[in-house]
């Protein structure tokens, strides 16, 4: 496990937080690079099931593996995530969404015969890199 560091500490760190969360942040480009140091080849950015509006960070279409790589503020990590209980309803309440947004997205890729794997981004990107290699190189049946 990462040691604790404090997200967010001032008010600049967090503007640029909510400025990069949708997509190319940081954790994930460095997962990116170690995939493609792995030689594995996926798509970024992908939308597993055509009209449905979720976005997986990272896809693999073939393996049909869906990978995403969520902000600690933004999906509540529960290291990280526990100051959200301590903002303004209006950030609770938006990130409770999130979760439960999250969770709808598994579902309904999981039931399109997706896996869906989800890693913090203060996780390792190396043990996460890992981690899906294993998933997409994983022989079917
Ligand atoms: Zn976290």
């Amino acid at each position: 496990m990462t040691p604790y560091e404090p997200w967010a500490s001032s008010p600049k760190a967090r503007k640029v937080m909510i400025g990069n969360r949708s997509r190319d942040t940081k954790p994930e480009l460095a997962v990116r690079r170690r995939l493609h140091a792995m030689g594995l080849r996926y798509r970024v950015a992908y939308r597993p099931i055509r009209e449905l509006r979720r976005t997986a960070d990272v896809a693999f279409p073939r393996q049909k593996v869906a990978v995403f790589i969520d902000g600690c503020y933004w999906h509540s990590c529960p290291q990280h995530g526990t100051k959200a209980a301590r903002n303004a309803d209006y950030w609770s309440e938006k990130l409770a969404k999130n979760v439960a947004r999250d969770a709808d997205t598994n579902a309904r890729l999981q039931a399109a015969g997706w896996t869906v794997v989800r890693f913090w981004e203060h996780d390792d990107p190396g043990q996460v890199a890992q981690a899906i290699r294993d998933l997409v190189r994983r022989p079917p049946g």
